[in-house]
């Protein structure tokens, strides 16, 4: 288990600025950052080389200049970009669902103007607009430091934004930033949101392709004693393939084809909440159950159950913000940021990232339908239908 997490509110925009910013990239990029600074400084810090920033990096996240070692298709969504890079030796290999920053090209320019700093975040917010790389939210997959090389599994989603049209393109030796949490941090480095109480009795995981790599991540550093179920939506049934195994979570795949986001996962988690919590929600999920554990169904209703009793009240007496996912992040985390305090032991913790309309149904499904406590849960949004993301 992480024994910190790092977590952040839910929030509107900031002035004009990027709600991006709120989940993480302030914090990510420069805890306690200074000021901007003027382009004279940023052109200097442009030109610093990867191993001085190497020798002096202190912050909890840093930059990384990386390039494409390999790419395969590990399903008919999703594709495993391996990055290598001289420094890749100070990427912290922390797992769950650690977040990171791809920082991508622009047109002519390239990655050029990204500033290589401590400060990184602010100093690329001082940029003029039309040098502002793109940046977008991604969960490291694996980091491999010995061999300096970090998987990120990405979902090829076409050409409509700028991640997935680098991504369709990209060929080994193409270089890319990622920005990352630092080995040489002295502490909790940040942008890891699964913080499971110690003591839980039911681990719940759901999401969609893009929570994928971050739930396989999850599976793959559960203490092998956990309980839980894993409940996936994906466009096809073979994008399963990319989410691995543990012994004690029973994953429940459910296909969407061409539906829209959430249509099947939506049914698929009241399905199972009915069980769970008895909150009489059962919608038809014809979830299809993908043999990895023994189903701990029986204790799980049993488990649910009994934090819907002790919890519930607690639960009512928070406040559920209305998030409006088109100009806010959902980004519902127990924690110093969000207020909402960090419960030590559990019967259930929900894990929920999807896109942000699918997630704000879930979140008051399970809030205000289940009762569960939201200090028992983290509610996501990984990305907004019809609209790029905010960074
Ligand atoms: C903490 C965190 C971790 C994440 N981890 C991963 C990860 O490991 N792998 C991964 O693939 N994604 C991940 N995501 C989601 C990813 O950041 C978004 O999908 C992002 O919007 C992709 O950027 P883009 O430039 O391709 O598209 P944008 O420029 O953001 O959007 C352009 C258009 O594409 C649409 N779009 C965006 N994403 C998708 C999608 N997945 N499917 C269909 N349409 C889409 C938007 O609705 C919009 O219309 C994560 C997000 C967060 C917040």
């Amino acid at each position: 288990m992480p024994s910190t997490s790092t977590t952040t509110s839910v929030t509107t925009t900031p002035g004009g600025g990027t709600a991006d910013a709120d989940r993480g990239s302030d914090r990510d990029g420069a805890r306690g950052a200074a000021q901007s600074q003027n382009a004279q400084s940023q052109s200097q810090s442009q030109s610093q080389s990867a191993q001085s920033q190497k020798a002096q990096s202190q912050s909890s996240f840093r930059v990384f200049d990386v390039s494409v070692v390999r790419v395969r298709a590990l399903s008919p969504n999703l594709s495993r970009f391996t990055f290598g890079g001289g420094d890749l030796d100070d990427f912290a290999e922390t797992g769950y669902d650690q977040r990171i920053k791809l920082i991508l090209p622009l047109p002519v320019v390239g990655l050029a103007p990204m500033p290589r700093t401590e400060n990184w975040y602010g100093d690329w917010r001082a940029l003029p607009a039309e040098l502002q790389n793109p940046i977008r939210t991604y969960t490291v997959r694996a980091v491999r430091r010995q061999l300096a090389e970090i998987d990120v599994d990405i979902v090829m989603h076409g050409d409509s934004g700028p991640a997935s049209a680098w991504a369709s393109t990209a060929r080994p030796g193409d270089p890319l930033i990622v920005v990352g949490p630092n080995h040489h941090f002295d502490g909790d480095c940040g942008g890891v949101d699964f913080a499971p109480p110690a003591e839980t009795g039911l681990h719940l995981l759901i999401g969609d392709e893009t929570a994928l790599p971050a739930i396989a991540a999850i599976l793959e550093k559960l203490a092998p004693d956990a309980r839980g179920i894993a409940l996936v939506e994906t466009p096809h049934a073979d994008d399963r393939l990319a989410l691995g195994y543990h012994p004690g979570v029973e994953v429940r795949h459910v296909e969407r084809g061409d539906g829209l986001p959430g249509s099947a996962l939506v049914p698929a988690v009241r399905a199972a909440t009915e069980l769970l919590f008895g909150t009489g929600t059962r919608a038809g999920a014809g979830a299809v159950e993908d043999g990895a554990a023994s189903a701990p169904a029986g204790g799980a209703a049993h488990a649910g159950a009994d934090t819907r009793n002790a919890d519930s009240a607690r639960a009512a007496e928070v406040e559920l913000d209305d998030v409006d996912v088109d100009s806010a992040v959902l980004w519902d985390v127990p924690g110093e940021y969000s207020g909402i305090p960090l419960c030590d032991r559990t019967d259930v913790y929900a894990w929920v990232a999807a896109e942000a309309g699918v997630v704000k149904e879930l979140r008051r499904h399970f809030v205000r339908d289940c009762g569960l406590d939201r200090s028992c849960a983290a509610f996501m949004g990984y990305w907004r239908l019809g609209r790029a993301d905010l960074a």
